[in-house]
């Protein structure tokens, strides 16, 4: 693990992106894509390899698109547009959580003020924390339909940081993306990078990542 840069006295409030750091979207999508393309392989394995380059270059640009909205100020509204267009990628109930999420979380309820900064909508929030059955220990959930401007910009980050209480410089930010590590420092957070969803190591040191993780359950260690 790096050195990190923070300790628990420095933070009061938590803030999860959801998809790739509390729950497993990344994997859910590696195995429907390699199911899809297990035929052009000799093995599974190879099938599963390949199917996870193809879903780390759809993710990649995908980000840089909304990186580059960002600077226009359209960004929540052609998000909206192309989730509407796209449906629903899963059935909210078929993504499991990310391993040993459950317990950390269990374990941080209390102690900090927690929160979900996520570009999901918070009807879909609300779902998959109610089927994970962790709803009850966030405090505030901010969502694509919550405010204007979405990740990588601070608005949600400051939105759910005056929501809990707190100042944004006493909130630690963590997610598995550049969009994550972006908004929460822009908006004056801690940042932690998580690498169990989509983001590379060195992407998320790029985007100023306070300190990377390998699973978001070290998270604990850090907060320790
Ligand atoms: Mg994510």
């Amino acid at each position: 693990m790096d050195t990190c840069p923070f300790t628990s006295a420095d933070i009061d409030a938590v803030l999860f992106d959801m998809d790739g750091t509390l729950i497993d979207t990344d994997n859910t999508d590696v195995s429907r894509w390699a199911r899809r393309i297990a035929r052009l392989y000799r093995s599974p394995e190879r099938a599963h390899k390949a199917a996870r380059r193809l879903v780390m270059a759809i993710e990649s640009p995908t980000n840089s698109i909304f990186a580059a909205l960002d600077w226009v100020g359209l960004d929540a509204l052609v998000v909206r547009a192309m989730i509407a267009l796209q449906g629903s990628k899963h059935s909210l109930h078929d993504i499991p959580t990310i391993n040993g999420t459950p317990e950390i979380i269990e374990k941080l309820v209390g102690r900090y003020k927690l929160g979900v900064v996520s570009t999901r909508s918070i009807t879909e929030q609300e779902t998959l924390l109610a089927h994970l059955r962790l709803r009850q220990h966030f405090d505030v959930l901010v969502g694509r339909d919550t405010t204007w401007r979405i990740k990588p910009h601070p608005q949600p980050i400051h939105y759910a940081a005056h929501a809990l209480g707190v100042e944004p410089g006493r909130c630690l930010m963590v997610g598995d993306t550049t969009v994550d590590i972006l908004a929460g420092r822009r908006a004056g957070a801690w940042t932690c990078g998580v690498l169990c969803g989509y983001g590379e190591r060195i992407e998320l040191e790029r985007a100023g990542a306070d300190v990377i993780i390998r699973e978001t359950m070290e998270i604990g260690n850090l907060l320790s």
